[in-house]
């Protein structure tokens, strides 16, 4: 392909992106550090080092491109706006600046008839203002950040008023707090969804697991789910990914409540950790699935359906710092097991360096073939 595609960030996003890239011979240029996880498996002179904050190095990536993307969304989208002036960015930077604040992106969905939680934006981050908050919404609640979130950092469950304090030490130097009505939920889903110039697709409902705010498991399809919900769930992550500009693919992440509705919980425009799955499960991935709608190269709808169950189980850092490896070696051992690690290098207790995925004619098969894997990796032993 004659397209070289420009990306802010080269993480294992990134990385698992290069990847598909590099089948169908389509050039990426990721703006990251010298020895990020995605260059380290693309070698051109096409990279930029640097920040992906950096306006500069932004400018000097777009020149180099032919359309701008993603694997993150706490970029600055002012110079996302000033780039798509000369070089395409998709989605467009309109869709990554309302994302990347998530109580204004819960407005939004609100304004489009999408069910969200219940949310109220604290005017300060202060005891006084979360208590306020909580009068209204009741206890528990989550109080989130509004900006620069991910695998939980930005959360702190308020379970009672004990929790305000902490809540507030914890999460106030990160700037303005929104409080989330409590959700409980019977299970989480997620829906990938690719948008192209022509059309709105999906890949089939997943059932996710958190641990502490963080994805640890992610099973599809989702398992227990009659076929109703399953198909609701596809259609709410459709309408909601169509109220927002651009293509290419958004994680779609909701609660299922216990009478059967369900509540978006949050959208990622980019590929997302509940699509890892993709790779090994569906003859097109969700990086490939990325790729053809910021390219407009053609697209099948089949081709996002499951061959067979699959299950990923992400690879967190643990006690020691190549308490991952030592999993990547137990996983080794397992037959129809795809390992995963992303060259990140130094672990942090529970950083995501790698995940893997299980397919088997049977979810059954699929959950005995994991289990060792699950068990070794509890928090604890591990
Ligand atoms: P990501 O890494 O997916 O971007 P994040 O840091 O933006 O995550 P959220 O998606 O807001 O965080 O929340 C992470 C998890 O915390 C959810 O998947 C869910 O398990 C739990 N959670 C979040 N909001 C609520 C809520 N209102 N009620 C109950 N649980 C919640
Ligand atoms: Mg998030
Ligand atoms: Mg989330």
């Amino acid at each position: 392909m004659d397209k070289r595609v420009g990306v802010l960030g080269g993480g294992q996003l990134g990385r698992m992106l290069v990847e598909a890239a590099n089948l169908l011979e389509i050039r990426v240029n990721f703006l990251d550090a010298a020895n990020s996880s995605a260059k380290q498996v693309s070698n051109h002179a096409g990279h930029i080092e640097g920040s992906f904050k950096d306006a500069a190095a932004i400018r000097q990536l777009a020149a180099n491109s032919d359309v701008v993307t993603v694997e993150i969304e706490h970029v600055d989208t002012y110079m996302l706006e000033e780039i798509s002036a000369t070089t395409p960015v998709q989605p467009d930077y309109k869709t990554i600046r309302m994302i990347q604040d998530k109580f204004a992106q819960k407005e939004h969905l609100i304004k489009h008839h999408v069910p969200v939680a219940k949310s109220i934006a604290l005017e300060k981050p202060t005891v006084g203002e979360l208590e306020k908050v909580s009068a209204t919404l009741g206890l528990p609640l989550m109080l989130k950040s509004r900006r620069e979130a991910y695998d939980g950092r930005g959360n702190f469950p308020v379970k009672s008023k004990a929790d305000f304090q902490p809540a507030i030490d914890a999460l106030g130097k990160n700037g303005e707090l929104y409080g989330e009505q409590w959700a409980q939920f019977k299970m989480e889903l997620a829906v990938m969804v690719v948008k192209t110039k022509y059309q709105t697709y999906s890949f089939p409902t997943v059932e996710t697991i958190h641990e502490n705010s963080i994805c640890k498991l992610v099973y599809a399809p989702a398992r227990g789910v009659s076929a109703e919900i399953n198909q609701k769930a596809q259609d709410l992550a459709k309408k909601a990914v169509s109220c927002f500009w651009g293509r290419g693919v958004f994680g779609v992440e909701m609660f299922l409540l216990q009478d059967g509705e369900l509540l978006i919980n949050e959208i990622a425009p980019r590929p997302h950790n509940s699509g890892h799955y993709t790779i090994e499960a569906c003859p097109v991935s969700q990086y490939e699935a990325h790729l053809r709608a910021i390219l407009d190269l053609p697209l099948h709808e089949e081709d996002l359906q499951l061959r067979e169950p699959a299950i990923m189980l992400n690879i967190l850092g643990g006690d020691k710092p190549d308490s991952h490896l030592q999993f990547a070696r137990e996983a080794l051992k397992q037959r129809r097991t795809k390992i995963h690690l992303y060259g990140k290098g130094e672990a942090r207790k529970g950083r995501k360096m790698g995940h893997i995925t299980v397919t088997a004619p049977t979810m059954r098969e699929a959950e005995a073939i994991i289990a060792p894997m699950i068990a070794y990796s509890t928090p604890g032993k591990y």
